[in-house]
């Protein structure tokens, strides 16, 4: 059995690896709820969605987010009314949110809506989100950004999406995180994996909120041994999304050995890209064993090789 912690997009790619590599059912995603929000009256769960519409093959592999082949009839018809149309929602995906919606409106928890989501795009594996308690990740604009809200905290996806990430951050914090409680199953599937996965997600704002939830960072402190993470950070740099200059900003080094100062405490084994081969022996001072395997994912074979690798 593998848990695996897991974000949006790096997250996804792997557990599509992971899948080829090991029976699907025997795998479980503990999901990153951070990042979700409401508009147009709708419950959006970025990470969530990421991971199912990739595990089941139907993600727009060129944005990172929503469903190939999409229409956009809806957006256009917002426009007329100004609503906002920076957060894009496709037509098909729209379902999702609707659904989702509508099933948090009659009381059904967000991990029960999300098990079914899941089985109805046939998966097998098993999606936890963290906790179904809400946990908003808020960002502090720096002082020094060029943004109106310079100084202000803005949600999640108003830096991420509406912001295109741009503007240098001051702090990060997950509103609620420590009066949430895990969903049912996190706990019990940490416990009993044969190995716990911390997949190549942003460390700081797709792994953090799950570890800010009360009791997941404690386990993996006592399984440290059976815990593996990769490292999303390649020769200096995200393969996307902010979590190089984010983790600059915050006070870290910007490499796979930056990865390794997080994640020693929790994890015994860090896996980092040929290309960060120098860096191997500062990962080992660091505190983690260091594995060189090749770590971009650019197809699903290459996934699936990693997936292999970090099992082995
Ligand atoms: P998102 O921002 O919510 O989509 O999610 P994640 O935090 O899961 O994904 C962003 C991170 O994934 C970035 O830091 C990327 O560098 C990392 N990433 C994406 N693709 C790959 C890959 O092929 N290999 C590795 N090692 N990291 C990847
Ligand atoms: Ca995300």
């Amino acid at each position: 059995m593998i848990t695996a912690l897991a974000g949006g997009v790096g997250a996804a790619r792997l557990l599509e690896g992971l899948v080829q590599v090991v029976p699907p059912d025997e795998v479980t995603a503990i999901v990153n709820t951070g990042d979700d929000f409401v508009i147009h009256g709708l419950y959006v769960c970025p990470d969530l969605d990421t991971v199912t519409y990739t595990l089941a093959g139907v993600q727009n592999r060129a944005a990172g987010w929503g469903l190939a082949d999409e229409h956009w009839m809806v957006m256009e018809s917002l426009e007329r009314y100004g609503a906002p149309t920076w957060f894009r929602l496709g037509d098909r995906d729209l379902a999702t949110h609707l659904y989702r919606t509508g099933m948090l409106a009659s009381g059904v928890p967000l991990s029960s809506v999300t098990a079914s989501i899941a089985r109805a795009w046939g998966l097998r594996s098993h999606l936890l989100p963290m906790s179904d308690d809400a946990v908003r990740t808020r960002i502090t604009l720096d002082e020094s950004a060029s943004s109106e809200e310079a100084g202000c905290d803005v949600a999640f996806q108003d830096y991420f999406v509406r912001l295109a990430h741009s503007v240098p951050v001051s702090g990060v914090r997950f509103d609620g995180a420590s009066q949430a409680t895990p969903a049912p199953g996190v706990i019990e599937s940490l416990e009993t994996a044969d190995r716990i996965v911390i997949c190549p997600s942003n460390p700081i704002v797709s792994i953090g909120p799950v570890l800010a939830v009360p009791g997941i960072q404690h386990i993996l402190e006592s399984r440290r041994d059976s815990v593996v993470a990769i490292s999303p950070i390649i020769a200096g740099a995200a393969l996307k999304g902010p979590a190089d200059r984010m983790m600059a900003q915050l006070g870290h080094e910007a490499s796979a050995v930056g990865v390794a100062r997080i994640y020693a405490p929790l994890a015994a084994t860090l896996y980092i890209d040929e290309a960060d081969r120098d860096e191997a022996a500062r990962v080992e001072a660091a505190g983690m064993r260091c594995v060189v395997v090749p770590a971009v994912m650019s197809t699903p074979a290459h996934a699936a090789r990693l997936a292999e690798a970090c099992l082995r």
